[in-house]
């Protein structure tokens, strides 16, 4: 039997469901844009959810990103950063947190300087916008405030004790406490079932009278990110407002809740803003021809062609499966492009693995034009309107600059206006965007 073919036409695709590829579909339907998105899960799922911007230079952390960003562009005329102003990052950061928020899941604003955000095993890193779960974290520790951090048993990776005993020096006296949680009283337990759990009343209850007994005089408590998935505002809300205190969240090691949070306000999101989204399909081929470009999928059930005008490329890099390293070198996986990069694989690393430059690999990708156009060999762009943003960028090295999400929704940004000028889009009101007609995204409900 011949399997179903189904074809769409749009003026742009976005090729990716990470922060970049999300916010490049934001952004393009914002311009008014006719937009389809395919994707599959990748390193999404492996944020702590801070949204970084700059948060180390040199091998130093830094304060100011935007300073950083400045002195960045002297230092490395080639990062991607380099091809943007200050005030366009700092639209696209506004851009993006208005739409989460909207959405909401609430982030706080990118301010004018970084924040220190806690991780787990006790310690921080600078980063620009935080999830409002976690940003009491970084308020009580400037504070110094009196806090318990909460671990549970069966839980890896996350020891209160531990993050108690690495803070000892910056934030004394905090104090500690290992519970059961409610109905997962096992050998081991994971974030994403506890957080979803903690979205229904019976739960939240049972966990209230376990943590109660254990504030003593604390003003703060600290959790591992386990708020609820689909709201965890009302779920921190709702506790607080039982325990009589300020909650916090703490991620913890990846894949984690933050990541999944993301994920699904997107994937909720997006269909209502009038997104043709396939978040579980990568594309398999793909064909360039002068008019535009072709993108062939194979889902379970069907064929899917996608033809579309223009193409913003957001597939990461080797976790998402953007990027493959093979014995003759480092490829680009759907299109092929041109991966500028060193004679032989000696050159990928450094010898010594901690050296505090990074190690070349990381740095290697898709050299992009003014306009983030991937650069052909000769330096010319491969296509008139195929476009790349985030990690899959040469010349940066976002995991040791904490630059992750800074990077990935400023260079959407700017594909998307490239590409919307392209198309004669004109740049939309920057605010939420919604289809015409649609109706809003059903919110699961926070029993
Ligand atoms: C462990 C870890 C911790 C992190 N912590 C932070 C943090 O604290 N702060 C921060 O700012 N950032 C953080 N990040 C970075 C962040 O999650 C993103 O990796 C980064 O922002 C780059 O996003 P991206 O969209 O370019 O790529 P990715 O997130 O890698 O997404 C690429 C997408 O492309 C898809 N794809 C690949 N090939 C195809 C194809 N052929 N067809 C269709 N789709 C395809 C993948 O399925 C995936 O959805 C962290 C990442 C990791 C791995």
């Amino acid at each position: 039997m011949r399997r179903p073919h189904r074809r769409i036409e749009t003026q742009l695709t976005v090729v990716g469901t990470g922060i970049a590829g999300f916010a490049a579909a934001l952004f393009a339907r914002a311009r008014g844009l006719d937009v389809a998105q395919v994707g599959h899960s990748g390193a999404l799922a492996y944020t702590t959810g801070y949204l970084d911007l700059l948060g180390v230079a040199d091998g130093r952390k830094i304060a100011d990103p935007w300073a950083g960003l400045d002195a960045l562009r002297m230092t490395e005329p080639g990062h991607p950063f380099g091809r943007l102003a200050n005030a366009d990052i700092r639209a696209a950061l506004d851009a993006f947190i208005g739409e989460v928020n909207a959405m909401g899941l609430g982030y706080t604003p990118a301010g004018a300087a970084n924040l220190t955000a806690l991780l787990p095993y006790g310690v921080t890193k600078p980063t620009l916008s935080l999830p409002e779960t976690m940003w009491p974290g970084a308020a009580a520790l400037a504070e110094r405030a009196p806090a318990l951090i909460v671990d549970f048993a069966g839980l890896q990776g996350f020891s209160a004790a531990e993050f108690a005993a690495n803070m000892a020096a910056v934030w004394p006296g905090l104090a500690t406490a290992r519970l059961a949680f409610p109905g997962m009283e096992s050998l081991q337990v994971f974030p994403e079932p506890m957080a979803r759990a903690l979205e229904t009343r019976e739960t939240r209850a049972a966990f209230v009278a376990r943590l109660r007994p254990h504030l003593g005089a604390v003003t703060h408590v600290g959790l591992p990110a386990i708020l609820g998935v689909h709201r965890p505002d009302t779920v921190r809300a709702a506790l607080e407002a039982e325990l009589g205190v300020t909650l916090f969240e703490i991620p913890t090691i990846p894949p984690g809740v933050p990541g999944i949070r993301l994920r699904e306000l997107f994937e909720r999101h997006l269909p209502g803003r009038g997104v043709a989204l396939e978040p579980n399909l990568k594309a398999a081929e793909a064909r360039l021809d002068p008019s535009g470009i072709t993108l062939a999928l194979h889902g379970p059930m069907e064929d899917l062609d996608i033809r579309a005008e223009a193409v913003v490329l957001a597939t990461g890099r080797f976790l998402s499966g953007g990027l493959r390293a093979e014995r003759s070198g480092i490829r680009e996986t759907l299109f092929g492009l041109p991966v500028a990069q060193p004679d032989g694989r000696e050159a990928w690393f450094r010898p010594a693995y901690f050296d505090p430059r990074g190690h070349p690999v990381n740095r290697l990708g898709l050299t992009v034009d003014d306009r983030f156009r991937p650069l052909d060999a000769a330096g010319a762009p491969v296509h008139p309107r195929l476009h790349a943003a985030g990690a899959v960028l040469a010349g940066q090295d976002w995991a040791r600059s904490r630059s992750g999400a800074g990077l990935a929704i400023a260079s959407a940004w700017a594909a998307v206006n490239a590409a919307g000028a392209e198309l004669g889009s004109s740049p939309g009101d920057p605010g939420p965007t919604t289809a015409p007609g649609a109706a809003p995204a059903q919110e699961p409900g926070t029993a």
